[in-house]
């Protein structure tokens, strides 16, 4: 059975929850689209080069195996 004290904590971690999806929805605004949109496949193996690495690398034209393979050949 619940009291009135843990309903209140129930609440108080949803609106938590609703905060920090706001609080991240507002960071990824502020931090502007993505420097590139369009999904991009490695030039290699034709996997799709996730959004992160084009983001930290963005004239990235290979995956991070086939980058890594390159920079030990
Ligand atoms: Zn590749």
């Amino acid at each position: 059975m619940q009291d009135d004290a843990d309903m209140a904590g129930e609440v108080d971690a949803r609106a938590w929850e609703e905060h920090e999806r706001n609080r991240v929805a507002r960071e990824a605004y502020l931090a502007g689209p993505p420097a590139i949109l369009t999904p991009m496949d490695c030039v290699d193996c034709g996997t799709s080069i996730p959004a992160a690495r084009q983001r930290a690398v963005p004239r990235t034209r290979r995956c991070v195996t086939c980058a890594g393979a390159l920079e030990t050949r």
